[in-house]
């Protein structure tokens, strides 16, 4: 494999962690060949060389209005444009919302083979083999490609990023795409909730269920995560008795995260849930019910009562 892009991606002025984890991907997938890395929006050049010192040799940046924001049409038509003018080996973008609806569409318009939600990448060239969770995380399944160009999405919190070298230096070019007959057009962007810690990216995430019993009771969640530096994920039975937002909602029909540390509380772990978390490196369950499905996946469990155990938890984690 000689060159391979990589899309990246920033979201509310940052550039993602999984962007650089594509990367990393990339790297080893191509070994001594191209990594071509790509930014879209006005922040595009300042992080183009994060993005180089994190392993790419060369940067693409366009900072044209059409792609401030991500649109399915623009963003198509740049990645086609880039595709025709590069002729790479390989793409990889990010397993992300706007990744999951690019990617396909990508790969219809050149009817090319696409892997999603990668994991891992091993192998080298025509060898290199895609792993990626099926049924639900429960499985996971090792695939290879065919196909002349490879197309992946990379899942976020699983491949790392290599360490900053801030020695590393490459071309940035800036590129104007020729984009039109745009379907969706984006005036305003009105957040539901601003700040915070993006729930695939979060290394600690502390998650409540229906046994928080009120948007009230999640307060002694939100101060744990904060103490641990991480983010406050839910269940759909808390989502659903709106003791938070939908978009906290982990699982089979919510996010997938997969996080060094998750501490389940007040969350029985039905399937669905299990769905979405049972891949974060430990698992730590609190339940008032022994018997609870939570601590059959859980690396540790308390069994007592939440508002009991989480204040201890933060009084004991700020002393540290
Ligand atoms: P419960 O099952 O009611 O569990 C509450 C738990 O809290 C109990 O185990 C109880 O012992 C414990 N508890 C109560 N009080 C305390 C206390 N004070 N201290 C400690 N523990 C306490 N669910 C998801 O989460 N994500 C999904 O994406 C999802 N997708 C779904 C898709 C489909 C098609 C369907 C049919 C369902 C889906 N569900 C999903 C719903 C799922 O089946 C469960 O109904 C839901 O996860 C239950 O939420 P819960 O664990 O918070 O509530």
């Amino acid at each position: 494999m000689k060159k391979i892009l990589v899309l990246g991606e920033i979201r509310d002025g940052e550039l993602r962690n999984v962007s650089l984890e594509a990367v990393a991907a990339a790297r080893k997938a191509v070994n001594d060949g191209e990594v071509v890395g790509i930014l879209f929006g006005n922040k595009a050049s300042e992080f183009a060389s994060e993005m180089i010192k994190h392993g790419v040799d060369r940067m693409i940046v366009s900072e044209q209005e059409e792609l401030e924001q991500y649109t399915t049409d623009a963003y198509k038509q740049a990645c086609l444009q880039l595709l025709e003018d590069e002729k790479p080996d390989g793409m990889l973008l990010c397993h992300t919302s706007s990744g999951k609806d690019l990617a396909p569409r990508i790969a219809a318009a050149l009817k090319t083979g696409l892997v999603s939600d990668v994991t891992d990448i091993e192998g080298e060239g025509e060898d290199l083999v895609f792993t990626r969770p099926i049924y639900s995380g429960k499985a996971f399944e090792q695939k290879s490609m065919n196909s002349e160009l490879m197309l992946a999405t990379i899942r976020p919190n699983n491949i790392p990023a290599l360490k900053k070298d801030e020695s590393r230096e490459g071309d940035v070019s800036s590129v104007t795409f020729d984009i039109k007959d745009l379907r969706t057009v984006i005036k305003d962007v009105v957040k539901k909730t601003s700040g915070g810690i993006d729930l695939s990216e979060a290394k600690v995430i502390v998650a409540g269920g229906r046994g928080v019993k009120s948007e009230e009771g999640f307060k002694p969640l939100e101060e744990l995560a904060e103490v641990l530096g991480g983010a406050v994920g839910a269940s759909r039975g808390a989502c659903d008795a709106e003791y938070c937002d939908y978009s906290l909602q982990i699982g089979q029909t919510g996010k997938v995260v997969t996080p060094d540390l998750y501490i389940a509380a007040g969350l029985s772990g039905a399937i669905q849930h299990l769905a979405g978390m049972s891949s974060s490196k430990i698992i730590v369950a609190i339940n008032k019910d022994p018997e609870a499905p939570i601590f059959e996946v859980a690396d540790y469990g308390i069994v007592g009562d939440l508002f009991e155990v989480i204040p201890l938890l933060t009084e004991q984690f700020k002393k540290e």
